[in-house]
């Protein structure tokens, strides 16, 4: 074979300054492309063989990575199928863009390396962002191929010589340049092969390392080790989304899950998916154990296409609520180069978000029927998915209004069903609507909720940092079906029903009463109603009302309601018209009046932790005094 120089086919000067200049941040993905390109040339000669159309010998697939860090290069071996000359000529040089000025036009908003080299298929170009220098020597499997070396050194003039190769199979070599020596170091390429190379299907060897094997016995008769150097495997090559669930036990998934996120503690559950059709899919996704911390728990689902690690930012293919998932995905549907503006615009990706959510919601209604004790259990770390769920994505509230639980301050759990038929008929107005009472903070609610269960109305625990929006979209998604926290009003008027208590007190005792806490209140925003009530409940109650707290905690949360937010609060505070400690005050004399007006008032204030700061002062040393 004689030595042939040429030109690589693009009609530009040089294009590979603009790969190395534009995609420096990125670089590291140069040997997930070229160990793919290896891991192909294995496969590729495996499947001919199995069809009969290669009939040498396989032998054992293996993909290897050396590194000499004197000669300064990157060695990439395979034993795959290997290129002919002219195959290099037709794969490697007429680089597959249609021209140099589309690729000129576009990298200049291209974000990243993976962009471009998707875009242009330049897996193998990927070399001259480490590289000053790359050559390819090769032996083709087919008969008679005689070994071929392809040298570049990152212009468009490449030469094409007499290969050494003697086996079947393919070297890359590359001259690693001044600026990328950071990867001739054994750490370096082990941490990169452990990010995208891990799963991968043919045994990817690096080094060496030792081990201690069995060696004879000591003289008391017991085994013996010493320490072997043996070859460095770095990968799994069947990792468990690769095989069928009958053929796994949970120790599998866990161990797997272990692997994946060694400080973890153990997941909830998990899904395993698998899918052929309309797309290829899949993976195994677990429910961790939710923590304070929501942000670090986020982006840990890994994505692959056929086990080459691509990415853990899988923001669009995944449902949002379900980002706090763990796991991998896996379809080859999406390919090794994906860039952002692909997946926004990819309809399988919007295909496979919808499987997501409907496997998940399969699996909760699987494990509700199943145990639900178990389930109640977990209820605590999975409802916040579930409820994120049922406010964000409307086909998956249809599935979870059967398995979703709603919690009462008894810690008694209930479907949507049941909770309905438990409170219907005591807790319905009478405009036919069933009022749920809630509860976000039962300690400062306390007063409240005792005298709800006095009257035997069941309060809710709405306690999460969801509940907020969970509680409203409730109520648009229920018939006839209002939620009021249970301090929203005084506990009688918090469902409104026919026969209200009179007051005992004439209209003109009532304006008088209401005259003398107007006074005794000096701060602004509060409203004072004298109201008939028990004559044992509480002598004074100061409520916000639904609506407002409801605004208000929205705009707070940052709902864009900062009109809501911007409005000074609003109280009422009712006077129970009914209760003996009023009438004292009517016929105490005028300085007691407003002494024990404020009294009864900060007391109030004291029980729902509205009492602070200079007032809290004042009103002990007030009480002192009164003693
Ligand atoms: P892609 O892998 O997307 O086809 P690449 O630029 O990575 O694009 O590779 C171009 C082509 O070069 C491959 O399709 C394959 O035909 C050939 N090739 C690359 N590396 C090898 C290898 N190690 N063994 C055999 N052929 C290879
Ligand atoms: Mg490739």
């Amino acid at each position: 074979m004689t030595t042939e120089k040429g030109s690589i086919s693009i009609h530009t000067e040089n294009i590979f300054p603009i790969i190395k200049k534009f995609l420096y941040s990125d670089n590291e993905i140069f040997l997930r492309e070229l160990v793919s390109n290896a891991v192909d040339a294995v496969q590729k000669i495996k499947r001919l063989g199995a069809l009969g159309q290669f009939t040498g010998e396989v032998g054992e697939p293996l993909v290897e990575v050396k590194l000499d860090e004197k000669a300064k290069t990157i060695t990439i071996s395979d034993n795959g199928l290997g290129m002919t000359a002219e195959e290099i000529k037709k794969y490697i040089n007429q680089v597959a863009f249609s021209g140099a000025s589309e690729f000129v036009e576009k990298f200049k908003d291209a974000k990243d390396a993976n962009e471009i080299i998707g875009k242009f298929g330049l897996g193998f170009y990927s070399a001259f962002m480490v590289a000053d220098l790359v050559e390819i020597n090769t032996l083709s499997y087919q008969e008679g191929a005689e070994p071929a070396k392809w040298t570049c050194d990152g212009s468009t003039e490449f030469e094409i010589s007499e290969g050494t190769r003697t086996t079947r199979g393919t070297d890359i070599i590359l001259h690693i340049n001044a600026e990328s020596e950071e990867f001739l170091s054994e750490s370096k390429l082990q941490e990169i092969l452990d990010k995208y190379a891990k799963f991968l299907p043919v045994p990817i060897k690096f080094g060496t390392k030792s081990e201690s094997v069995e060696d004879g016995v000591d003289e008391e008769g017991k085994p013996k080790y010493t320490s072997v150097e043996v070859d460095n495997i770095v990968n799994t090559t069947n990792p468990i989304w690769t095989k069928a669930p009958a053929d796994l036990s949970d120790a599998d998934y866990l161990d797997f899950y272990k692997q994946l996120y060694p400080f973890s503690e153990e997941p909830l559950f998990w899904i395993h998916l698998n899918v052929d059709y309309p797309f290829n899919l899949t993976g195994v996704l677990y429910f961790p154990k939710v923590k304070e911390d929501f942000d670090m728990q986020r982006n840990k689902i890994k994505l692959f296409s056929r086990q080459v690690f691509i990415t853990d930012e899988v923001k669009d293919i995944v449902p949002e609520f379900l980002m706090l998932l763990h796991g991998v995905i896996d379809s080859p549907d999406i390919p090794l180069n994906v860039s952002r503006s692909f997946l926004q615009a990819d309809s399988n990706v919007k295909k496979i978000n919808n499987y997501i959510t409907k496997k998940v919601a399969d699996k909760l209604s699987e494990l509700f029927k199943a145990d639900r004790k178990a389930y109640e259990e977990k209820w605590s770390d999975i409802g916040l998915f579930v409820k994120y769920g049922m406010i964000s994505e409307e086909k998956f509230y249809d599935k979870a209004k059967d398995f979703a639980l709603l919690t009462s301050t008894q810690k008694t759990h209930f479907t949507f069903e049941e909770y309905k038929e438990k409170v219907s008929a005591l807790q319905t107005d009478k405009n036919g609507n069933v009022v749920y009472l809630y509860t976000t903070d039962p300690d400062k609610q306390d007063g409240f909720i005792q005298a709800a269960n006095k009257k035997d109305y069941d309060v809710l625990l709405m306690n999460s940092p969801i509940d907020n929006h969970f509680v409203s979209s409730l109520e648009q998604k229920l018939e006839k079906t209002l939620l009021k926290r249970v301090d929203s009003s005084v506990t009688n008027q918090l469902i409104e029903k026919d026969e209200q208590l009179e007051s005992v007190l004439s209209e003109e005792q009532s304006n008088t009463v209401k005259g003398i806490f107007e006074s005794a209140i000096s701060k602004p925003g509060y409203t004072v109603e004298v109201v008939g009530l028990n004559p044992d409940d509480a002598p004074v109650t100061i409520t916000m009302d639904e609506f407002m707290r409801r605004m208000k905690d929205m705009a707070k949360m940052g709902g864009g309601m900062s009109f809501y937010g911007n409005m000074p609060d609003s109280y009422k505070v009712a006077i129970n018209g009914n209760h003996k400690l009023v009438s004292k005050i009517l016929n105490a004399g005028e300085e007691e009046q407003g002494k024990f007006a404020k009294q009864a008032v900060d007391l109030a204030l004291l029980s729902q932790g509205m009492l602070t700061g200079a007032e809290l002062t004042a009103f002990v040393s007030r009480s002192v005094e009164l003693i």
